[in-house]
């Protein structure tokens, strides 16, 4: 289903995300203080406007109360950030997402009411380092603390044989959610279900679990 997005603030973190809402064929509206990089954007974005992201009047002119989602990724400037992420939550937008530069601008952000706050080069940070330290981490997503989900060259005793006979939810107290084979994916496979050479498994589990179960040839 198309959904509306707005995203404010067009450096690079806002030009990926509205780049690729973009391409995955949704409505987007694109908007920045400076005009050169609102003509930047007018190729990946539907709709792309110079406005100033603290100014409700202009936001109210675009319409963006109509819109589901904003993104709020007004990098350097905390205040500029905190008052457009206040603004929206009082126009009664119901997702508002915040590009965080540090703790104290996240601790604001939760205050004010941001709906989710992200930390994008902390967050790529400890993926990067996560694949640094095993070569078979394809990626990484940090659910809390302590759980993740891992994606994983399977490992070598695994060839051939079916998630059954593996007992790897017993065995190493983690969930395969998904194979990946060529281009192909399986979400939630069945017990009966063998693993080759070159797939990729798509684990979920507690941290300790999946170290030891990515430790394990
Ligand atoms: P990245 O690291 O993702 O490149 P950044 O976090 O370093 O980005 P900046 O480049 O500082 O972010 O800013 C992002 C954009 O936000 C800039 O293009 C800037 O013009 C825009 N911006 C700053 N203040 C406002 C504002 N009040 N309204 C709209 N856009 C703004
Ligand atoms: P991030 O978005 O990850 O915070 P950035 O890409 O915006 O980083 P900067 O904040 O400009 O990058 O720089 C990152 C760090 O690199 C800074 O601590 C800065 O002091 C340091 N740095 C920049 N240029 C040099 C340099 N030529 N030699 C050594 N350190 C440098
Ligand atoms: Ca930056």
């Amino acid at each position: 289903m198309k959904k509306q997005f707005a995203v404010i603030g067009l450096g690079r973190f806002g030009v990926s995300v509205s780049t690729e809402l973009h391409k995955l064929g949704h409505e987007v509206l694109a908007i920045d203080a400076n005009e050169t990089k609102v003509n930047e954007i007018v190729n990946d974005s539907t709709y792309s406007s110079v406005a100033d992201g603290t100014d409700e009047k202009s936001l109210r002119s675009l319409g963006i109360t109509n819109f589901d989602h904003v993104i709020v990724a007004i990098g350097d400037n905390l205040q500029s950030s905190i008052l457009c992420t206040l603004l929206l939550k009082e126009m009664g937008i119901e997702s508002v997402w915040v590009k965080a530069q540090n703790y104290y601008h996240h601790k604001v952000l939760d205050k004010i009411g941001a709906d989710k706050i992200i930390h994008p080069e902390h967050d790529m940070g400890n993926r990067i380092a996560q694949h640094l330290v095993s070569e078979k981490v394809i990626d990484y997503i940090e659910l809390s603390d302590d759980f993740s989900i891992v994606e994983i060259a399977a490992p070598r005793f695994m060839n051939k044989r079916t998630l059954i006979e593996l007992d790897i939810r017993a065995k190493f107290g983690v969930t395969i959610l998904g194979i990946k084979r060529g281009k192909n994916i399986n979400i939630s496979p069945m017990a009966d279900e063998q693993i080759l050479e070159n797939d990729i498994l798509i684990v979920i589990g507690h941290k300790n679990d999946l170290k030891r179960f990515e430790e394990s040839t």
